[in-house]
């Protein structure tokens, strides 16, 4: 398989998401690695975004609350190109009325090659990684392939 080289610039497009469980993790996180996240182009869904925005007093574009499409919204813009790291702590206990919005929001994830973390430790790797101070070239497959495959309708 031959891959594209996506630039990721140094000044990130970072989301946050968090479900109800995580939340104060999320806080927590947030506010411990603040002036590192005031450094980048913050994004959220609604209710974790009205949170984060009040305790880091830091602009945050907040999109639809989770359960009303934000998780779909943070996986088009990672599919756009627009977002490009995610904080998504997702609750592994209880189940949630949007959880084919989360799988479809991982999978974007993965579609597109961009660093995920699922909780706090990957979140404390990941920020403090050396990378996080320069541009990286992130390695996504070419998908030319499904872009102009051809399907043979019969009849
Ligand atoms: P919320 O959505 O930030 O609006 O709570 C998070 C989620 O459940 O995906």
């Amino acid at each position: 398989m031959s891959y594209k080289k996506i630039v990721m610039r140094r000044n990130k497009q970072i989301a946050l998401v968090a479900h109800d469980n995580k939340k104060r993790d999320l806080v927590e996180w947030a506010r411990f690695n603040r002036n590192l996240l005031a450094q980048h182009r913050l994004y959220a869904t609604g209710t974790t975004g009205t949170i984060l925005a009040e305790e880091l007093e830091l602009e945050i574009l907040k999109l639809q609350s989770g359960p009303l499409g934000g998780d779909q919204q943070v996986g088009a813009k990672i599919a756009e190109g627009e977002i490009d790291f995610l904080i998504f702590f997702w609750d592994p206990l209880e189940p949630q009325p949007h959880d084919p919005d989360v799988k479809a929001l991982l999978r974007m994830a993965g579609v597109w090659n961009i660093p995920v973390a699922c909780n706090r430790a990957s979140a404390d790797f990941m920020i403090s990684s050396p990378l996080m101070d320069k541009d990286y070239e992130r390695l996504v497959p070419d998908y030319e392939v499904h872009r102009t495959r051809k399907v043979v309708i019969a009849g």
